[in-house]
């Protein structure tokens, strides 16, 4: 069962191309994209040992995005990069930047709340889509940093350094923790009011529960090769993996915000009975598609069905979205998990 076999896919897909395309003529000069720490071996194309930071193993790879921790059995969500610039105690003190011009949403300064520490979150809005990056582990945040304020790209938003919550940093490994992708609902404490954890929410939608990182070098990788111009075409050019079909008769507020990934279509808001939702290899839900009635494949309202996945791409063992099991194929937890926020208006 493959989506590329699949010519209704085939023809939603030609539809967003065609979509792209036209976006890609009406966007004027695209965004400048800073790194976010003063370190220029990645801009003078070193390898990855010139500015990623290892996990405990010592391997560089474990600093990447991906199932790289653990021996592959946990995900790592960000990129860890060191800093060049140490003080008289050998504490790191290099200066970070915000990647990109945007809106200061987030600034923890207790770094026992958050095992990110102490940390800032700008959220960005270009052609219909609402991103975040996010800066982890912060020594300390520019004084001159307020809540809600515009800030360009490239300014400075505090420095470098090894807090966090519930574990220790030592000072070789000091690091930026840095992210750039979307948060999965505006009523994320909705969902949260549901589960019984036992601290309150103290970041509101900027809860790392409430985030879904893309793989920030391959952003990069992709702005600096000219393979795409701006974070929404590069979300564009992720490809799907799995497609599932869920009832639900709200527009969710994912797609209110993240207009890019609307399959557009003739049917009245009262006429959604459910959504297709297509997701990337590690949970971006990139492509949705209002259904009604009578196109649900799904029996029940509790049900949540695979319509089909991508056999050329490898499932992550760390994040997996799906299981075959018995020729049946499941959602996995994270998956479920997913959809429960991303419905949870
Ligand atoms: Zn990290």
């Amino acid at each position: 069962m493959s989506i590329i076999k699949n010519p209704l896919w085939l023809l939603v897909f030609l539809a967003l191309t065609v979509f792209s395309m036209a976006t890609a003529i009406a966007t004027a000069t695209p965004p400048v994209l800073v790194w976010p720490t003063p370190n220029p071996a990645f801009s003078n194309g070193a390898t990855i040992e010139g500015f990623v930071q290892a996990a405990a193993s010592g391997n560089p790879r474990s600093g990447l995005y991906g199932c790289v921790r653990n021996g592959g059995t946990k995900f790592h969500e960000g990129l860890d990069l060191f800093g060049l610039e140490f003080d008289e105690n050998n504490e790191v003190k290099d200066s970070v930047f915000s990647v990109l011009s945007g809106r200061v949403a987030l600034i923890n300064k207790i770094p026992a709340y958050s095992d990110y520490g102490r940390y800032v979150v700008i959220a960005h809005q270009q052609e219909g889509v609402s991103f975040y990056t996010l800066y982890a582990h912060l020594k300390s945040v520019d004084s001159r940093l307020t809540l809600n304020s515009e800030i360009k790209g490239g300014s400075r938003i505090g420095r470098m350094g090894r807090s966090a919550g519930s574990y220790t940093i030592p000072k070789q490994r000091a690091h930026l923790h840095f992210e750039i992708g979307l948060k999965l609902s505006r009523n994320f404490q909705n969902w949260y009011n549901r589960k019984s954890f036992e601290s309150p929410n103290w970041h509101g939608q900027w809860n790392g529960m409430n985030l879904l990182g893309v793989d920030p070098l391959d952003f990069f990788r992709s702005i600096q090769s000219k393979k795409v111009s701006s974070f929404p075409e590069y979300l564009k050019s992720l490809p799907v993996f799995v497609k599932v079909q869920v009832h639900y008769s709200r527009i969710p507020s994912f797609v209110r915000e993240n207009r890019f990934c609307l399959v557009k279509k003739r049917l009245n808001k009262d006429q959604i009975a459910g959504w297709s939702i297509s997701f990337s290899k590690y949970g971006i839900p990139v492509r949705w598609e209002p259904l009604s009635a009578s196109e649900m494949k799904v029996g029940t309202k509790q049900n949540i069905q695979i319509i089909s996945y991508n056999s050329s791409l490898k499932i992550e063992p760390c994040c997996a979205l799906f299981q075959i099991k018995d020729q049946s194929i499941k959602p996995s937890k994270l998956l479920l998990s997913h959809l429960e926020k991303l419905l949870a208006d």
